[in-house]
């Protein structure tokens, strides 16, 4: 549909003679996909919403020639009942905070002209003439990023740890294997603003000593890989990849490689088994890859939306990024809000924001105002959290305590007529499915986890199926040798925990 309205804005303004002065720019996801697709008119900032084809003749007469909105395409906010006009003012994005989205659905992800109007590539410009590599990596530090991907490990130790480690070979990865069903932030990141990751990763082998570059992604994201692949190659053509970069001794050029699906292919031992042609398996770890990674080189693994943070902390400074979020969990953070809510779509939000802000003031509440049920965080393997955790700052470390995790940036909300137990059979299944079957716990005791979910469902269930659901649970979580694993049953454990007279109501009225 986007496609033929551009086509369609195309010929209007040839029709008005105005194709040579009006631009017609196609940009990358803003996030609200509820009310997709989205016109952007500038330099008026106006924000139309579900625009169809056949509005477009009516914008182009209407607004472009006559300078009059048309009042039925702008949002309208349900609580105020009003009309508003500016992307900034409507409630989706009002508590919403930018940073690796900062571009998506503001420049044309296939010109690096536009990408360097907002400051592109000057970070990269600003560490290869001023910058020494210990520098880098103590910037990177001192702001306080955590991998986006699911671990939170501190990036900037992640980096020194490989540049500590010598060799004449290094490789820098990123990692683009999003697995988890409905999570889209780092394909919106890679088909919005391509070149703020391939900058990053250029940053990255500067600061480690690489000079080769991956990126590990899901061969079904054909519009982000050919989003890289025109920025690839721009990039190379403008200086900023290649040899001698910005003239100096600095060499760094990037690859993609294809993930074919497979979830466990996102562990970072399994993506780099696959990337060296081997079956995805994760290995035990240490040694992890900062020591030994890529074919035994030292290898530095970041996540999409890890990366796409990089360039504005260079050129902002570690304070001014970690002045937003929490102790431990400074920034923002991606999520991809889906689920029972009004306004599914994705966004970004400080670290310490609370559920509650998320599911209703941006999120818009329940669909057909439904009573709130429970939100799962995480992916598959998060956990469910009931409503009396809505008020709890979300970091890395509360999500975990009550029972999920943060995750890759997957958000579940789940109505009251979601039957929680059900929800778990169906994470169970999934999990179940993926795993890689390396290790007994995982492959062996998710099978079961999931035929005791499909008994208790089936009216079969028993008390001591109860009981083994938490004990297996723990035991898998605590035996698995790979974050899949080490996590599956979180969906499980926390329904037992938050949701037991739902796996009651089964197994006591069972027939
Ligand atoms: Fe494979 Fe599961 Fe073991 Fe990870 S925990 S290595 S996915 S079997």
């Amino acid at each position: 549909e986007s496609r033929e309205m551009i086509e369609k804005f195309h010929q209007e303004l040839k029709k008005a003679d105005l194709h040579e002065e009006i631009q017609i720019v196609k940009t990358g996801c803003f996030g609200f996909c509820e009310k997709g697709p989205i016109v952007k008119i500038h330099p008026d900032h106006v924000f139309y919403v579900e625009v169809k084809p056949q509005d477009v003749e009516e914008i182009v007469k209407e607004h472009i020639i006559k300078g009059r909105r048309v009042e039925r395409l702008l949002y309208e906010e349900p609580t105020l009942q009003k009309k508003i006009e500016e992307q900034e003012k409507i409630s989706f994005y009002h508590k919403q905070l930018r940073i690796a989205l900062r571009n998506c659905g503001f420049i044309n992800p296939e010109n690096i002209e536009e990408y360097i109007g907002e400051d592109g590539y000057l970070a990269l410009g600003k560490v290869l003439t001023e910058m020494t590599p210990e520098e880098v990596i103590n910037i990177v530090k001192d702001s306080g990023l955590r991998g986006r991907g699911g671990g939170g490990f501190p990036t900037g130790y992640k980096w020194e740890l490989t540049y500590r480690n010598k060799n004449d070979l290094k490789f820098v990865i990123c990692n683009a294997d999003e697995g988890d069903p409905g999570a889209f932030m780092d394909r919106s990141i890679l088909e919005g603003d391509p070149h703020s990751v391939l900058e990053a990763m250029a940053i990255t082998g500067y600061a480690i000593g690489a000079e080769k570059g991956y990126i590990y992604i899901r061969a079904e994201y054909p519009l982000a890989i050919e989003r890289l692949n025109i920025a690839i190659e721009q990039a190379r053509d403008y200086g900023v990849l290649g040899e001698k970069i910005f003239d100096s001794d600095f060499n760094f050029d990037i690859e993609l490689k294809y993930g074919a699906g497979a979830f466990v292919c996102g562990e970072e031992t399994a993506l780099i088994n696959s990337v060296e042609g081997g079956r995805g398996e994760p290995n035990a770890k240490p040694p992890f890859p900062a020591e030994s990674g890529l074919w035994d080189k030292p290898t530095c693994v970041n996540n999409v939306e890890t990366f796409a943070n990089i360039p504005p902390i260079i050129l902002k400074g570690p304070a001014w990024f970690s002045r937003v979020g929490t102790k431990d969990s400074k920034g923002t953070k991606v999520f991809a809000l889906a689920g029972k809510v009004n306004n599914v779509g994705l966004v970004e939000v400080p670290m310490g924001i609370t559920l509650r802000e998320i599911i209703y003031d941006i999120g818009g509440g329940i669909r057909e105002n439904k009573g709130f049920k429970a939100v799962q965080t995480g992916g598959p393997s998060g956990g469910c959290i009931p409503e009396k955790y809505l008020d709890t700052p979300i970091d890395y470390e509360t999500l975990k305590e009550i029972g999920s995790m943060m995750g890759s940036g997957g958000m579940i909300v789940m109505d009251e007529e979601n039957c929680m137990v059900n929800i778990a059979k169906f994470y169970l299944e999934f999990t179940e499915d993926e795993s890689c079957g390396k290790c007994t716990p995982c492959r062996i005791g998710n099978k079961r986890l999931h035929e005791i979910l499909i008994r208790i469902t089936n009216g079969r269930g028993t008390e001591v199926d109860l009981e083994s659901l938490q004990s297996l649970g723990e035991m898998v979580k605590e035996s698995s040798l790979c974050g899949l694993g080490q996590s599956s049953p979180n969906p499980v454990l926390s329904t037992l925990k938050y949701f037991a007279e739902e796996y009651r109501e089964h197994v006591v009225n069972r027939k």
